[in-house]
C-alpha cells in the first residue's frame, strides 16, 4: 500500500463514494425534480474502470466504498458488479445506498456475496405522501424490499430526510417502523444542495425538533461509546423496549468536517472533495489517455484530497449571502 491520504486538516481519507450512474427511477422533489438532464453515456465511467479506482482508493487506504446514484440498481448490471466487487476486494466495507424500489430480485445473491450493509431511502410512511414526493407509486414495494432485506439478514440504515411540512407529522409511524424492526432509522437534515430543489431554511426540520419529537413518542437512550463512534455521522439513539434505533445526521445544523473522511466520485468521473463545494477534479480524461492512465489519477486525487475543504465554512457564507455552496443536484453527485 502507498502512503495513506491525509488532508491538510489531519483527516485521513478511508471512505470513497462512487456514483455508478445520474439516472434514477423516482423523482424527488428536493433531489432529481423532473426536467433533469442526463450525462451522455460514454461519458459514464464503465465497470471496469470503477474496479480499477477502487483498487487504486484501496493503495490510498479507502477501507469503505459506498455505491450511489441516481438509483445504482438502475444501471444495468449493476447488482452483478458489485458482487463481482466485493469479490475482488474482500478486505473492503462495500454497501450500497438504494431507494429500494429495484433491489427485490437481487437481495439473495447480494447477501450470499457478503454484501450486508444496505442503507435505504425513505422518506415518509404513508402511500400518498410517497407518491407525491418521488413523483412514483412505489411505496409498497420499498416496505416489501426492506423486509427482504432484513429476512436475508443484511443491517438495514433507512435514510429520511427532514422536512418541515412534509414529514414532521410522521413521527409517531416512524418511531413504530423502527420499534418493530431491527434497523437504524436515520434522519438526515435538508441540506442545501443542488439549485431548483426548493431548499430554504424553513424546511429544515432540525435535529434538535426531531429529537423532541422522537421523545413524546419513545424512551430514547443515546448509544454510547465504540456502539455510537461506529455510526459514521449519526447521532444513534435506543428506543427502549424496541428492536430498532433512531438516529439524527446533522449536515445543517451541527456539523461533522472534523471527522470527515469521504471524497466521492461521480458517474462521469469527476471527483468531489465536499458536498457542500462545486469544485471537481476531472479524473476521466487521465483515466482513459492512452499514457497517463491510473497513476496520474492517484497524483489528481492526492492532490485533491490534501485540499478538502471544511464544508462548515462553506455553508457560513452561503449564510453570509456570499457563494459558496453546491449548486449540483444530490443525484447528479451522488448522495
Ligand atoms: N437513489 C439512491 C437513494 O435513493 O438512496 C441513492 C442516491 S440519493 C441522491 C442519496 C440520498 O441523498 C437519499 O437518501 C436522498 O434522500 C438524499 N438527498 C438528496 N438530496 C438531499 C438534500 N438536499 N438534503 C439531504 N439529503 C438529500
Amino acid at each position: 500500500m502507498n502512503a495513506p491520504l491525509e488532508d491538510s486538516h489531519g483527516r485521513a481519507v478511508s471512505y470513497m463514494r462512487i456514483s455508478v450512474t445520474d439516472r434514477c427511477n423516482l423523482r424527488c422533489t428536493y433531489c432529481a425534480g423532473e426536467g433533469m438532464e442526463f450525462i451522455p453515456h460514454p461519458d459514464i465511467l464503465r465497470y471496469e474502470e470503477i474496479m480499477e479506482l477502487i483498487a487504486m482508493s484501496r493503495n490510498l487506504g479507502v477501507q469503505k466504498v459506498r455505491f450511489t446514484g441516481g438509483e445504482p440498481f438502475v444501471r444495468k448490471g449493476f447488482a452483478d458488479f458489485m458482487v463481482a466487487a466485493a469479490g475482488r476486494f474482500p478486505d473492503i466495507d462495500m454497501c450500497v445506498t438504494t431507494n429500494a424500489t429495484l433491489i427485490g430480485d437481487h437481495v439473495k445473491g447480494l447477501a450470499r456475496a457478503g454484501i450486508r450493509r444496505v442503507n435505504i431511502s425513505l422518506d415518509t410512511m404513508d402511500r400518498a405522501k410517497y407518491e407525491r414526493i418521488t413523483g412514483r407509486d412505489q411505496f409498497e414495494i420499498v416496505r416489501a424490499n426492506i423486509d427482504r432485506c432484513l429476512d436475508a439478514g443484511m443491517t438495514l440504515k433507512i435514510n429520511a430526510v427532514a422536512l418541515h411540512g412534509f414529514n414532521d407529522d410522521e413521527m409517531g409511524a416512524f418511531v413504530d417502523f423502527a420499534r418493530t424492526r431491527p434497523l437504524d432509522f436515520r434522519f438526515i437534515e435538508f441540506m442545501p444542495v443542488g439549485l431548483e430543489t426548493g431548499w430554504d431554511d424553513s424546511k429544515v426540520w432540525t435535529a434538535e425538533e426531531i429529537l423532541a419529537e422522537a421523545r413524546k413518542h419513545a424512551d430514547l437512550e443515546l448509544v454510547s461509546g465504540d456502539a455510537q463512534r461506529r455510526r459514521g455521522p449519526a447521532r444513534m439513539y435506543a428506543i427502549k423496549g424496541g428492536l430498532g434505533r433512531i438516529g439524527l445526521i446533522t449536515p445543517y445544523t451541527d456539523h461533522f468536517c472534523a471527522t470527515c473522511n469521504r471524497l466521492r466520485i461521480t458517474s462521469n468521473g469527476l471527483l468531489r472533495t465536499c458536498l457542500f463545494s462545486d469544485k471537481v477534479y476531472r479524473l476521466r480524461p487521465a483515466l482513459r489517455h492512452p499514457k497517463l492512465g491510473m497513476p496520474f489519477v492517484e497524483r489528481i486525487i492526492r492532490a485533491a484530497g490534501k485540499s478538502k475543504p471544511i464544508g462548515n465554512d462553506l455553508l457560513k457564507l452561503m449564510r453570509a449571502g456570499q457563494e459558496g455552496v453546491c449548486n449540483t443536484r444530490m443525484a447528479s453527485i451522488g448522495g
